[in-house]
């Protein structure tokens, strides 16, 4: 008890354990001591002032005259409440000026007795060292403030604050020691630091939302089969996944590549429809100089029987007849010439006709390959959904069985740490390639996400289907593809279940995904029933 309550006094006072110091708490704990006792002997002191008189004196190269005062000072200024703590602190200056060869290279300020070291060791001796302290000190305060300046961009006028603040921390610990209160203002440096990191993730957390909801909202808004539709939902699913930013850049790259042709399509197909409207607008006025020339035709006709009427010699009727034929011929010639430009401009027409036709079926394709995976060109979630409705409606009809079975390949982080993500980037493509090839023709394949496929298998039972993918698992223990020369494998565990009639893709999924956990925990490399 009474041992307790003298390491109480102890720490109390700041003094440190040793024996004589131990000696005393107990004694004034016991009360066999006064606690107004002088801690230090009056001949202690005596040479304590003189060695310091002494020393103070000299300069030494680390510890100029200046430097010396200075810290003689502070040491004071820091231990004045407690005698015995500052003759023990002087002495241990003192030690440091008489070492002023060991102390070279280091910064004579930080050599100074650091008063928090004496205080924190909880055993005796075990004081830090002030200068490794310092230092250790300075380069926490250093990799705060690059942290803060990665984290916030180097244009944030936040950043540039923080450093200054931190270079400003710094210089007053260098000149006031640690015992500065420095430590305060770094844990709030630290806080401010922390607030405007959470308040950058709420950005992020908001601004995700807001793209979900507003490519939610698209969907809605437009019409069914249209291509900005299917671009709509393609975005709406990469940022339903888990959001990183490989997702954010390949949803960005997509929806600007499939842009930019979609624009250059879509021009082509204005152009030619501009010209298809004006090879009929040149038709129309065509077809109407025709029938003004018929008119006049018309017209000759009656000014000619009006003339035969008249005619009573032969001559003249002879020479009606001769203008008549002239103007017959010249009609004749007319609705030739007429006929030939017309049918060229509907060859041409025709022409235009299908090359919009093409256009449109572009337009489409583009459209669709909203609906396939641009990495592995297997369809994606939103492919697999349309294949999903149109493979689940056939097998209802049919009253045949539809296997689905999700995959995941084995290990995939490791290859991907091992030989890096364009390596695994082919892995998905030969694997996706290598799935469509071993498969039956009617089977369907889908990238699911990440490393995740899933197949449809129509008409397999489940037996039947397991058979069929351990078969496929089988088939790939050859290498995958070579990387720089080294051969790559590659597995993967696979859960495979029978659709239910009526039930969703998303429940199906989920029932295989239970028999992909079960494959996984028994060892990978193997496809499990659920
Ligand atoms: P397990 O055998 O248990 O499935 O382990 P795993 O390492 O395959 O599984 P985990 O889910 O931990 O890791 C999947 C990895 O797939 C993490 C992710 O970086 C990587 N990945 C996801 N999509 C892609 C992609 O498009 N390309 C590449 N290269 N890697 C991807
Ligand atoms: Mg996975
Ligand atoms: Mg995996």
């Amino acid at each position: 008890m009474l041992a307790k309550g003298a390491l109480r006094r102890l720490a109390l006072a700041h003094l440190e354990p040793t024996p004589e110091n131990y000696a005393r708490a107990y004694a004034e704990e016991a009360g066999t001591l006064s606690t107004r006792a002088k801690p230090a002997a009056p001949a202690g002191w005596a040479v304590l002032v003189e060695r310091l008189v002494r020393h103070l004196e000299r300069g030494g190269r680390q510890w100029t005259a200046a430097r010396r005062k200075e810290s003689f000072f502070r040491v004071l200024d820091g231990s004045r409440s407690d005698e015995e703590r500052l003759a023990q602190r002087l002495r241990s200056l003192i030690e440091l000026w008489e070492s002023d060869r060991a102390g070279e290279g280091i910064d004579p300020i930080e050599l100074a007795p650091d008063p928090e070291a004496t205080l924190s060791g909880p055993m005796p001796h075990a004081e830090r060292a002030p200068a490794a302290d310092a230092q250790a000190a300075e380069s926490v305060v250093r990799a705060l403030n690059d942290a803060v300046c990665a984290g916030l961009g180097a244009s944030d006028t936040r950043a540039a604050a923080l450093a200054r603040r931190l270079s400003a921390l710094l210089e007053e610990r260098r000149v006031a020691g640690p015992a500065g209160g420095t430590a305060g203002e770094l844990a709030q440096a630290c806080g401010d630091a922390r607030r405007w990191f959470d308040q950058r993730h709420e950005l992020v957390r908001q601004l995700t939302a807001l793209c979900a909801e507003m490519s939610q909202g698209l969907v809605e808004l437009t019409e069914d089969e249209s291509w900005s539709r299917g671009q709509c939902e393609a975005l709406r699913l990469q940022l339903a996944e888990t959001v990183d930013v490989r997702a954010v850049r390949a949803a960005s790259a997509m929806l600007a590549d499939t842009r930019a042709r979609q624009s250059a399509a879509k021009r082509e197909r204005e152009a030619a429809r501009v010209a298809l409207k004006q090879l009929l607008t040149g038709m129309i006025g065509e077809v109407g100089a025709l029938q003004q020339q018929a008119g006049g035709f018309e017209s000759a006709i009656e000014r000619h029987a009006t003339a035969v009427e008249a005619a009573d010699s032969l001559e003249g009727l002879a020479s009606v007849v001769h203008s008549m034929l002239a103007d017959s011929r010249q009609l004749r010639t007319a609705i030739g010439a007429s006929h030939e430009r017309l049918q060229r401009d509907s060859g041409r027409a025709a022409e235009l006709e299908a090359r919009v036709r093409d256009l449109e079926l572009e337009l489409r394709r583009l459209s669709d390959e909203a609906s396939t995976d641009a990495l592995t060109q297997v369809a994606n979630r939103r492919g697999l959904e349309q294949i999903f409705a149109e493979v689940s409606a056939q097998a209802a009809a049919a009253g045949q069985p539809l296997a689905l079975g999700l995959l995941d390949i084995d290990n995939f982080k490791r290859l991907n740490d091992r030989l890096g993500h364009s390596a695994g980037d082919q892995a998905l493509k030969v694997l996706a390639s290598e799935v469509c090839k071993r498969l039956r023709p009617d089977d369907r394949v889908a990238r699911y996400g990440g490393e995740e496929f899933v197949v449809l298998l129509p008409g397999q039972p489940l037996a039947q289907a397991q058979q069929a993918l351990t078969r496929l698992q089988r088939s790939l223990t050859s290498s995958l593809f070579l990387h720089e020369g080294e051969e790559v494998f590659v597995t993967f565990s696979a859960g495979v279940t029978l659709w239910r009639q009526g039930e969703t893709l998303e429940a199906a999924v989920e029932r295989a995904d239970a028999g992909l956990y079960q494959a996984k925990r028994s060892g990978k490399n193997r496809t499990c029933e659920a």
